[in-house]
């Protein structure tokens, strides 16, 4: 993989909200300078579905995994299913796994959530893949099941949303922070100054898409193209050029994703 594109690292091109499209919007990617686009299952059928996409596209990439807001209880069949697509050298994670408390109140849900997490950290230790965590209003428990349950797996804190604190033990913990659309908002709280904090070489940008488009195209549909925009407000918080947090940010992926240059 060359150093001078970008990688999304984040992506939901699956999305329904991308069909009849999804050729031009892999089109505009590359004549952006994109060079791999990341997309992550939340379902078994999508986590099949990002596969095939994978296999269709040299540029597309995929994480296998059922996210918080889809938790069912997962039987042995499901794991082996996942397991199974994991094999191909396309699928460079378990992802996206993690815990929403933001959209889910209920407690023996939540429970649920938190059981299918575990299991999938499991997972992607037995399969030596690293992971990528939604975690939503649920800090104090991901940090707390990552520290006990994530023992030997590599990951990333997607759409990074905690503390500075937070974000400070996950570089301790050799992980990253994924960063994307917000960043670039003008209410964007705390996150440029966290982003300050952190070495670069921890940072990962994505899209996030079709969610979290950036400014300019804030409120739009966001897609692969658009995370030129985050890398650029990457660059000029962290006062360096485009060049360098492009060719630091696509080896950061590439180290946390290694089969990013196998696949
Ligand atoms: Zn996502």
């Amino acid at each position: 993989m060359k150093e001078n594109i970008l990688i999304d690292t984040h992506a939901h091109i699956n999305s329904e909200k991308f069909d009849q499209e999804r050729g031009k919007i892999i089109t505009n990617a590359i004549e952006n300078g994109i060079g791999g686009i990341i997309n992550m299952g939340d379902t078994m059928e999508s986590s099949q579905y990002v596969l095939e996409l994978a296999q269709e596209y040299d540029i597309c990439y995929a994480g296998v995994g059922v996210h918080p807001e889809e938790a069912f209880e997962m039987g042995k069949r499901d794991f082996d299913q996942l397991a199974i697509w994991a094999k191909n050298k396309k699928v460079v994670c378990i992802g996206e796994i993690g815990l929403d408390y933001y959209w889910e109140k209920d407690g023996e849900k939540r429970a649920l959530q938190r059981r299918i997490f575990i299991q999938q950290l499991d997972l992607a230790r037995q399969l030596n893949l690293p992971v990528c965590v939604h975690n939503r209003d649920a800090h104090g428990d991901t940090m707390e099941i990552l520290k006990k349950e994530g023992r030997g797996i590599r990951g990333v804190m997607h759409c990074f949303s905690g503390s500075l604190e937070i974000a400070r033990e996950l570089v301790k913990m050799d992980w990253y922070i994924g960063v994307d659309g917000p960043l670039t908002f003008k209410n964007a709280a705390k996150l440029p100054e966290i982003v300050k904090e952190i070495p670069l070489e921890r940072i990962l940008v994505e899209t996030d898409c079709p969610y979290m488009a950036p400014q300019p195209v804030r409120g739009k549909r966001n897609e692969p193209a658009y995370v030129r925009f985050v890398a650029e407000k990457l660059a000029e918080l962290k006062g360096l050029d485009f060049e360098t947090v492009q060719k630091q940010t696509t080896l950061n992926a590439i180290s946390l994703y290694p089969r990013l240059e196998q696949g």
